[in-house]
């Protein structure tokens, strides 16, 4: 019996890549979108710590009677009042770096996902 050594044609060929494209086309337009997702879901949580360390600063002001302005605050402003006594260092939002502040009420805001 003669063996044969053939390679694959080329419809094989085709046929597996196109498969391939076909699973390509379908998992990577859905992990950037979970991609997208976490980064929102991280500035969530950054904006949460944000805002309860600036309420417990301000209320920590208060009991030591002087009180501070947490409302329009830029970045900057934010970092001068939780950084050295209540964290080490600011976050920033994953998807469009330093970019929070605080708005006439004193709630933190990313300015990237507002
Ligand atoms: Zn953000």
């Amino acid at each position: 019996m003669k063996h044969q050594n053939r390679g694959f044609t080329l419809i094989e060929l085709s046929i597996v890549m196109a498969i391939i494209a076909l699973l390509v086309a379908v998992v990577v337009p859905n992990w950037v979108a979970e991609v997208e997702i976490s980064k929102k879901n991280i500035c969530l949580a950054n904006v949460r710590v944000l805002q309860g360390l600036l309420d417990l600063a301000q209320q920590d002001s208060q009991a030591s009677h002087t009180p501070i302005d947490i409302t329009n605050l830029s970045y900057d402003g934010i970092a001068g009042i939780v950084c050295p006594n209540y964290l080490a260092h600011m976050p920033a939002c994953p998807a469009g770096g330093a970019n929070y502040y605080t708005d006439n009420n004193g709630d933190v805001i990313c300015s990237f996902h507002r």
